[in-house]
């Protein structure tokens, strides 16, 4: 396992982090022997960055990762674990939080501590207002919390403004071949080393997208290069690549994930793509770019609906429609989101509330693509076969 400098405080990290937002699940629960032994095991394959938050996996990720590092592995690890500011009112609550996270962690200090998902910078000075930075630098004093960091989801411009309104420890954005021109960018990426600031990427698949449903002419750009490299492998590398990139986090769900990833992790740089290899990735992203509708990376965020939408499924749908000029998609639409569902998800479903578009961290206009993905999805002869096929397969 290659490892970085934290330059800030003198941290060796792993490049590659354990995302702890998509261990496996077992119905509708995570399946924690599994998830156990898969943390146990890249911990003892030179992984050392585990981050989770207080809302992953519905509260449950922070608990099974406390568990998981009982009996010696919690002092081999740095816990990176989030705030959520939609949650904080006034300082108490976040007080409460903190309290919750250090019991279910089963520790009494947190290693990377981030306010989670900031988009611009009056959500930063509100917090501010609250005193919650204030609260941390004392908890900071105290041992508590050893590194104040914030996690990005906006534009380029408010990313800079935060960035720069207070001496971070650390900063976490997204960033992989499709995004290097989105929400924080490579100028912000940049920006951030520039003034000492190590920076952990997320979404380096793009929840996925940069690995499933990708057009066959990407692929075969891939493979024009080299056969045997699985697109994960190369929205990895180009990531590594980055010497402003100090850990790359990886939801990882299975265990060839953390075997692949950790190969890949001990034998990238750096600087070494070739100049072949940068042309391929020019390609790709053209090819991407041409058919992806809405950037949505499945965040979930946004959910839940409570008019029932599944929006990001609805917007996968209508995505793979052009990524893969998959022409069952519309059927495939009708038959996860309506017709087979137990509860209908569909993109008609809206009801305009405008809730979910302030947790969307991509700013994507939810309403208007959802009247786009019904118009194209759905059509006007969708409801009434949608409530045949329930009949018929006696669906309520
Ligand atoms: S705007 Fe539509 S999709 Fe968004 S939360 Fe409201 S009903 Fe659901
Ligand atoms: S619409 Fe936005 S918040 Fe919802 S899943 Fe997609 S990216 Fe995430």
């Amino acid at each position: 396992m290659n490892t970085r400098v934290n330059v800030k405080n003198g941290d060796q990290l792993s490049i590659l982090g354990f995302g702890c937002m998509r261990f496996p699940t077992k119905g509708n629960s995570i399946d924690e022997p599994r998830a156990i032994a898969m943390i146990r095991d890249s911990i003892a394959k030179g992984v050392n960055y585990f981050d989770t938050a207080y809302i992953y996996h519905g509260g449950k990720s922070e608990s099974l990762l406390g568990q998981a590092l009982l009996g010696g592995y919690r002092e081999k690890v740095k816990i990176a674990t989030k705030l959520p500011p939609f949650m904080v009112n006034k300082l108490d609550n976040a007080k409460k939080i903190m309290a919750t996270q250090l019991e279910r962690l089963q520790t009494n200090y947190i290693d990377y501590y981030l306010l989670h998902m900031l988009t611009d910078k009056p959500m930063f000075d509100r917090l501010v207002s609250l005193g919650v930075l204030e609260w941390l630098e004392q908890l900071k004093k105290e041992g508590t919390v050893k590194n104040i960091g914030f996690s990005f989801h906006g534009k380029k411009t408010d990313f800079e403004d935060i960035v720069q309104a207070y001496p971070w420890d650390f900063c976490q954005i997204q960033y992989n071949y499709l995004d290097e021109n989105n929400q924080a960018t490579k100028s912000g990426l940049l920006l951030a080393a520039s003034l000492g600031i190590p920076v952990i990427v997320m979404e380096p698949l793009r929840g996925g997208k940069l690995v499933n449903n990708l057009p066959e002419k990407v692929i075969k750009t891939f493979q024009s290069y080299d056969k045997h490299r699985t697109p994960a492998e190369w929205a990895l590398r180009w990531v590594w690549n980055h010497p402003e990139v100090t850990v790359l986090l990886s939801g990882m769900s299975t265990e060839e994930q953390i075997a692949d990833n950790i190969r890949i992790a001990s034998e990238t740089e750096a600087n070494s793509l070739s100049e072949e290899e940068r042309k391929v990735f020019a390609k790709v992203k053209e090819v991407m770019m041409e058919k992806t509708k809405v950037p949505c990376t499945a965040c979930a965020y946004c959910m839940p609906c409570p008019a029932g939408v599944d929006i990001p499924g609805c917007f996968s749908s209508y995505n793979d429609k052009y990524l893969l000029n998959d022409k069952s998609a519309r059927w495939k639409y009708m038959q996860t989101l309506g017709a087979l569902s137990v509860k209908p998800a569909y993109a008609s479903m809206c009801k305009e509330c405008g809730k979910c578009e302030k947790h969307c961290p991509q700013n994507i206009e939810i309403r208007k693509e959802l009247r786009t993905v019904s118009k194209e999805m759905e059509g006007i002869l969708y409801k009434p076969i949608v409530s045949v096929a329930r009949k018929f397969l006696k669906i309520k």
